[in-house]
């Protein structure tokens, strides 16, 4: 049985516009009392799914996917903590769903996070409800050919069916609004807070530094490092000055 404190935690999950995996995983991550409950909210989130199924209208097999989604990152999350503790020594247990977060954002030289593309299809195909038009939308739209990515159709297809706001900052971590925080390297990219942009930091510093250099030279050089330069300077000049002095004397 689920608690009614979790129940509501669930809820709020199930009703937010933000699908993205990282953002589900951190909420579960984030909080002792639902990752205890994972087993017993991925078979809600199953039943859900099901009485949802036959639903005929959009708004309700938009919602019968997105149980089923939530459902399979859920199980993601408990198979994980399995693999964890079957290679980790009980009392090494770390923060075990880390790794999870990282694989999902983890992308390859094109800057596509591969594990998270594949999860997601995965997750699509497993769909029970064939005739869901939802479904079939999802489909259709990541057959053609250069499909976008399949976190941008399904949410797009989950949230066609509620009134959305555009949203202006978006943490590129886990997909929230109201991103307040911002590299302060290369301002390019926010984050909700810091743990975003640490958990964040292993994807992004390669980008980092590209954004970083595309500002001019001039404007980079900070303090420290001008004094760095003017400090070489001065020893180039000393040594100089010094090799000369040597030179006198040999002569
Ligand atoms: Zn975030
Ligand atoms: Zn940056």
């Amino acid at each position: 049985m689920i608690s009614l404190s979790v129940f509501a935690k669930l809820f709020s999950l199930a009703w937010g516009d933000n699908v993205h995996p990282v953002h589900v995983v951190i909420c579960l991550q984030r909080d002792p009392e639902m990752l205890e409950s994972a087993s017993e909210i991925q078979k809600a989130l199953s039943n859900e799914c099901r009485k949802t199924m036959k639903e005929d209208n959009a708004y309700g097999q938009a919602l019968s996917f997105k149980y089923h989604y939530l459902s399979c990152i859920v199980a993601e999350v408990i198979k994980y903590q399995m693999q964890q503790k079957a290679i980790k020594a009980e009392t090494e247990k770390l923060d075990s769903i880390e790794g999870l977060i990282r694989k999902l954002m983890k992308c390859n030289s094109s800057g596509v996070p591969e594990y998270q593309e594949a999860f997601l299809r995965k997750t699509i195909r497993t769909y029970p409800n064939k005739e869901n038009i939802i479904y079939l939308h999802i489909v259709t739209t990541l057959d053609a050919s250069n499909p976008p990515s399949a976190l941008s159709v399904m949410t797009h297809a989950i949230n066609s069916q509620r009134h959305l706001f555009p949203k202006s900052k978006i943490c590129v971590t886990c997909g929230e609004d109201k991103a307040a925080r911002k590299c302060s390297k290369c301002k390019a990219v926010q984050y909700c807070d810091r743990e975003c942009q640490r958990l964040h930091w292993f994807v992004h510093k390669k980008a980092c530094t590209r954004l970083d250099q595309n500002i001019a030279p001039s404007a980079k050089i900070s303090n420290a490092d001008k004094e760095q330069i003017s400090n070489a300077g001065k020893e180039q000049i000393s040594n100089a000055v010094s090799s000369r002095l040597r030179n006198l004397s040999v002569n």
